[in-house]
């Protein structure tokens, strides 16, 4: 049993999993690893001038592992369905895990979503504007929700507002992950020094 389950390790899941495992909650990963972002290069994401996209989710992966993130790189979710006693479980070809949340972030590919049984507005997943479905406690993201606005800043924005609304309900009050510059070093985990 973990807090979080995510499908998906492109820019939307593994920003919604750095939220939640950042900030308390413990975090799986499943990713086959067929990101869209190994055949882009970045000039529009606020920060960065010009980077590659494989490179970007090389240093997405070790920021997440670095907090903690289980991430199980490889692993081929099969089935998402809700638990008998709330929360969900997860299949994989091998094994049955379980969850309080779950964050659907399998780009354009919905089948999860079908088969958890959430609505559908058309051909995208019907979600809020936490990108919360209309089962309570699964969320989905990036192309999952949107037609046409498939940017890697869009889908990194997605998963953060999910992983928020899941840190909301389970601290009880609005959340905020703010940092200062006084936790920098600490909040990095070490990896300013290899940027
Ligand atoms: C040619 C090209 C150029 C692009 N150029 C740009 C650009 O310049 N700027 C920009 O912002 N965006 C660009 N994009 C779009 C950008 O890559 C996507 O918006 C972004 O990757 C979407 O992120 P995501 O996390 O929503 O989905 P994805 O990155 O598609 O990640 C989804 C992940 O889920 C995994 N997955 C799917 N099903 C399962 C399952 N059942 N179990 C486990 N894992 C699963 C996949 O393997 C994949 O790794 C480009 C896209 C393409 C195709």
């Amino acid at each position: 049993m973990t807090d979080v389950i995510v499908v998906g390790g492109g820019p939307a899941g593994l920003s919604a999993a750095l939220f939640t495992q950042k900030n308390g909650l413990e975090t799986t990963v499943f990713d086959t690893d067929q990101t869209w972002m190994h055949k882009a290069h970045l000039f529009n994401y606020l920060g960065l001038g010009s980077e590659d996209g494989t490179a970007f989710m090389a240093t997405a992966r070790r920021q997440v592992e670095s907090y903690g993130v289980d991430l199980r790189q490889g692993e081929e979710v099969t089935d998402v369905a809700e638990g008998d006693d709330g929360g969900f479980t997860v299949e994989t070809e091998d094994e049955t895990f379980e969850s309080d949340y779950v964050v659907l972030a399998t780009g354009a590919n919905r089948d999860l979503a079908t088969s958890l049984g959430v609505a559908f507005d058309g051909d995208v997943v019907d979600v809020d504007i936490t990108m919360e479905t209309s089962v309570d406690d699964a969320y989905a993201t990036g192309a999952m929700g949107r037609a046409e606005e498939w940017q890697a800043v869009i889908s990194a924005g997605d998963g953060a507002a999910a992983a928020l609304n899941i840190l909301t309900k389970e601290k009880g009050e609005h959340y905020h992950d703010f940092d200062v510059p006084a936790d920098a070093d600490a909040a990095f985990g070490g990896m300013a020094d290899d940027e």
